[in-house]
């Protein structure tokens, strides 16, 4: 009995367990998805180490998940043959939750009155495992890692601790077996013994998982006998080999949350097919919302990749750049090898153009989004794609097409740059931007005073890329971007210029001294049409580093 150990949640872990135990989310239905998924990830990995690993003794010859209820007991089991875990990852994978963005997502929650927001904020996260706490007052896991002789069992109330034990004898794979809380309780729980409910849920939710889902189920014959007969649940069929008009709505959400491990609906499901000499078939999703670390290094990133309906890796980075991180989904390439490892994906040609190809597509949806639809989408991820311009130049013109910026044209609504162009004034021949930390900053900075009189538009840029991509793309439609704040402004009309030219020559020994007086920590004093209110105002050369960006690179440390 002392092989038994009581073990701790950590602290993260335990908050969002004492969240599902009170049962915050509403659809508690989604538990039996969350074990299905994990069950079906499982034998997607078996599958492939047994393929790479030829010396892995594993029984592959029938893999499936397999569900189970007693309904006198009152549990309800989800069995796979998969891949198993090991005793240190029972404890590192469920006792911990090693997704970045808990921390802060928690702080989220505990910030949050109200239900619904605190619902969508949880669906965001997506709670996997620990969903089972909403149906259950007892969970207890049996797993074996492929290849080990020993398992392990585990056992937690939900309540901060947990057990595990090794177990001698163990069959391949994970069983989660569920101790169902009273169906009629307040909660009003489904009956998940009842056949026809599991049935439901699995036709819902998990129709597409690629392995058979069985059940072993009763029917009554004529004769008033029991028979008990094995069935499979699920169809089964790989949704990206499927042609568009032959799947529907509901079936690509729920593969997406399925491959995106996120519960909300996406906002857009782009399904294609490569044909001639590099066949491949993709199904991509742009979610709804960003993620908690999509700014985080070790955010995760990148589609799966499947090879003829094998899962080979999950965050594919050689399928999809940086800047379109975010987009989520599976590419199946028919011509690849099964061993393929990141590194060589990364050189591949074929790989690449299926990227290009990709890429294209994704930026063509994006431009023929709906406007609210693309609304949601900019103000979730163009901080992101903005970072395009950097990343890929072959595409700047496209990105352009995407940009949203506010500006002081109409305080409510952001411009294309294509309408900023349009309302150009006559004789205005560059479009000017601002930057700085937030719109009200910008707005009551003195640079915008003389842009603000002649009535010039002014975009107002807030995101810390926006310095980097301006510079660096230049113009747009020939006009060239150029900031308030930096070098010479040219506002003036003939009959201006021939007033200032005169005040230069007047304030002249005035703005000798000065220079020489400030010679420490300015560069030049001269005199301004920028301005009307203010009396003076520190202005950048051209090519010198704006304010924002300066504090940027400290930031970061350089
Ligand atoms: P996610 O699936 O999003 O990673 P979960 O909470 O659903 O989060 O699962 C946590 C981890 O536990 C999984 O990533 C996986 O490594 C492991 N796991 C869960 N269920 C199984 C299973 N049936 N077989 C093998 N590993 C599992
Ligand atoms: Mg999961």
């Amino acid at each position: 009995a002392d092989r038994v150990e009581t073990l701790e949640f950590q602290a993260e872990a335990r908050q969002l367990l004492q969240l599902m135990v009170h049962s915050i989310y509403s659809n508690k239905d989604i538990f039996l998805r969350e074990l299905i998924s994990n069950a079906s990830d499982a034998l997607d990995k078996l599958r492939l180490e047994s393929l790479v690993d030829k010396d892995l003794t594993v029984d592959t010859a029938d893999l499936h998940i397999e569900i189970e209820v007693d309904r006198e007991a009152r549990t309800l089991t989800v069995r796979d043959n998969g891949v198993g875990m090991s005793r240190d990852e029972v404890v590192g994978l469920i006792g911990t939750i090693a997704k970045s963005g808990t921390a802060e997502l928690l702080r989220k929650l505990r910030e949050s009155k109200d239900a619904a927001a605190s619902q969508e904020l949880i669906g965001q996260f997506g709670v996997g495992f620990y969903a089972t706490f909403m149906v259950a007052d007892k969970v207890t896991l049996l797993t074996r890692r492929a290849g080990q002789s020993g398992g392990t069992r585990w056992e937690s109330t939900g309540e901060g601790t947990y057990v595990v034990e090794p177990v001698d004898e163990a069959p391949q794979g994970t069983s989660v077996t569920l101790h169902l809380k009273p169906a009629d309780d307040e909660d009003n729980l489904h009956d998940y013994t009842a056949e026809w409910t599991i049935r439901e849920i699995v036709k819902r939710y998990s129709d597409f998982i690629a392995w058979p889902i069985r059940m072993t189920v009763e029917r009554s014959g004529e004769d008033g006998a029991t028979t008990r007969e094995e069935q499979t649940l699920n169809s089964m069929k790989a949704l990206w080999a499927r042609s568009r008009d032959e799947v529907d709505e509901a079936e690509y959400k729920e593969f997406y949350r399925h491959v995106a491990h996120d519960w909300a609906d996406p906002l857009e499901t782009i399904h294609m097919r490569g044909e001639g000499t590099f066949e491949y078939e993709a199904l991509l999703f742009l979610p709804s919302h960003a993620p908690l670390d999509l700014f985080s290094p070790q955010g995760r990133r990148g589609v799966q990749l499947y090879v003829k309906r094998v899962f080979i890796m999950d965050d594919c980075d050689a399928l999809m750049p940086n800047y379109l991180r975010f987009v989520k989904g599976v590419v199946d390439a028919h011509d690849l090898s099964l061993n393929i490892s990141r590194e060589i994906l990364q050189q591949d040609r074929q790989i690449r153009a299926v990227r290009r190809r990709l890429v294209k597509k994704v930026l063509a949806t994006l431009k023929e989004m709906s406007a609210e639809s693309y609304h949601t989408f900019w103000t979730e991820f163009g901080a992101v794609v903005k970072e395009g311009m950097l990343e890929d130049p072959d595409n700047t013109e496209a990105l352009l097409d995407l940009v949203r910026a506010a500006s002081t044209h109409d305080p409510a609504e952001p411009t294309t740059l294509r309408a900023y162009v349009e309302r150009m004034k006559d004789g205005q021949s560059e479009i000017y931007y601002a930057t700085g930390e937030n719109r009200a900053t910008i707005e009551n900075s003195p640079h915008l005073e003389a842009f603000r009189a002649k009535g010039y538009e002014v975009l107002i840029l807030t995101d810390p890329v926006d310095e980097v991509w301006v510079e660096r793309v230049g113009q747009y439609d020939g006009k060239p971007l150029r900031s308030v704040a930096k070098g010479q402004v040219d506002l003036e009309t003939d009959e201006e210029k021939e007033k200032s030219e005169t005040e230069r020559k007047e304030y002249a020994d005035l703005l000798t001294w000065m220079s020489g007086a400030l010679a420490e920590t300015v560069k030049e004093v001269r005199l301004s049409s920028r301005l009307t209110t203010s009396p003076a105002c520190v202005v950048g050369d051209a090519h010198d580093m704006t304010p924002t960006l300066e504090k940027m690179y400290r930031a970061m440390g350089q």
